[in-house]
């Protein structure tokens, strides 16, 4: 049988962090120590009241389908929670919650782009970002960067890469896999060009509330009326709350488009969750005491691994003001990503993630998303290691 693949997926790329975190799981269930920096999740536990609400709903009988957008209830909690936070006046029905906020970004571009639209991504990028584009049968066009600007893009980079069949813009700060924040003064500059050019924003908050260092965010949405109506903004409950198995996410976007995702989202996979969508209402109105306790540890673990790479024979990293990621260039090493990342885990038994995955073949990505001993005795393995390549 000649199983005939669609262009559609045979063009795809394989997730390279999956493939690693695959390997490494599988040494460690065969009883090897394992050194994982590969999470892309927080390794806190969900908070106890976002639990209680959604097994409180399943009690409750709260187990049937759903408006597909979600339940009103949680489209006008993220429709408060961005007027509260971000000053920005969205609708319930600019709301759409998906299956995640992947999901939500997936939609995003499936409802806006399509063949012979470009959409600008720069690198380093989260890997899915190119590939939904693919899927869109749109084309990705990457600006590079590099640790000499903390892997930000000028607005000259921006302006430059425009061409009359850009569609969209992705911009993720805090970013994954870099850590890397924009300044308020950078996004604007970068959304006023997208405004004079008529080009769209999908601008993916996600870890909006994962700073350091006193580091502010801004939405670029929240500029101007101009910024507000060039933006689509994506967003999820997978890290502030530590919500990924939920698969709860949401966009917020300007209605025609929000209707276009319902559409196609209806056809697609329906609602997300039914009593998810209610722990994702107890995430949003309830208690947010737990963040600044994920962030004394998550700094703390940021000050420490940064520190010890900064010391390490063939690398440098500059020190992230977001999210739980470092990405150290370890280009000196005489290594790229993927042989440095496969010769790690060999040898020392420590997963990190290559960062060719993300379109940066001189870096890796480290997640502290785990415990302060994992990432001692993770660090005393990769300076080893390091050290044992030197010439
Ligand atoms: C984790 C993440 C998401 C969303 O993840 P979900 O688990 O699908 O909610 C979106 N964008 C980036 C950059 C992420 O790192």
């Amino acid at each position: 049988m000649n199983y005939k693949i669609s262009q559609r997926a045979a063009v795809l790329s394989p997730s390279l962090t999956l493939a690693i975190d695959s390997k490494a799981k599988q040494m460690k269930a065969e009883g090897q120590d394992v050194v994982g920096f590969g999470a892309g999740e927080p390794d806190f536990d969900t908070p106890q009241h976002i639990k209680d609400a959604a097994i409180k709903a399943i009690n409750e009988g709260f187990t049937k389908y759903t408006p597909a957008s979600g339940i009103p209830e949680l489209r006008q909690a993220v429709a408060d929670k961005f007027k509260r936070e971000n000053g920005l006046t969205y609708k319930p029905s600019q709301v759409i919650i998906s299956c995640g906020g992947k999901h939500s970004c997936y939609n995003v571009i499936l409802a806006t782009c399509q063949e012979g639209d470009e959409v600008i991504i720069p690198a380093p990028y989260w890997l899915s970002y190119p590939e939904m584009v693919k899927l869109a049968s749109a084309r990705p066009v990457i600006i590079e960067t590099s640790d000499r600007t903390e892997f930000k893009i000028t607005p000259d980079q921006l302006r430059a890469a425009i061409t009359p069949r850009t569609r969209l813009f992705i911009l993720n700060s805090p970013s994954n896999p870099t850590g890397s924040i924009y300044t308020p003064e950078e996004i604007k500059a970068l959304g006023d060009i997208c405004v004079e050019k008529g080009v769209l924003i999908m601008s993916d908050e996600i870890y909006e509330h994962l700073l350091y260092d006193g580091a502010v965010h801004k939405s670029v949405a929240s500029f101007s009326a101009a910024h507000f109506e060039h933006t689509i903004i994506v967003h999820g409950f997978a890290k502030a709350w530590s919500m990924t198995g939920w698969r709860l996410g949401f966009c917020a976007a300007p209605e025609p488009i929000a209707k276009a995702i319902d559409a196609i989202q209806s056809h697609s996979t329906s609602n997300p969750t039914s009593f998810a969508q209610k722990g994702g209402v107890a995430a949003l109105n309830g208690s947010q005491d737990h963040l600044p306790k994920w962030l004394a540890e998550f700094s703390k673990r940021r000050a420490y691994a940064f520190e010890r790479l900064n010391g390490m024979p063939g690398v440098s990293c500059v020190n992230a003001k977001g999210a739980f990621y470092l990405f150290p260039n370890i280009a000196g090493t005489g290594l790229k990503s993927t042989e440095f990342c496969a010769k790690l885990l060999e040898q020392e038994k420590v997963a990190a993630v290559p960062g060719i995955a993300f379109g940066a073949d001189d870096y890796i990505r480290l997640s502290y998303a785990t415990s302060m001993a994992n990432i001692e005795k993770g660090l005393d393995r990769i300076a080893k290691f390091c050290a044992s390549l030197k010439r």
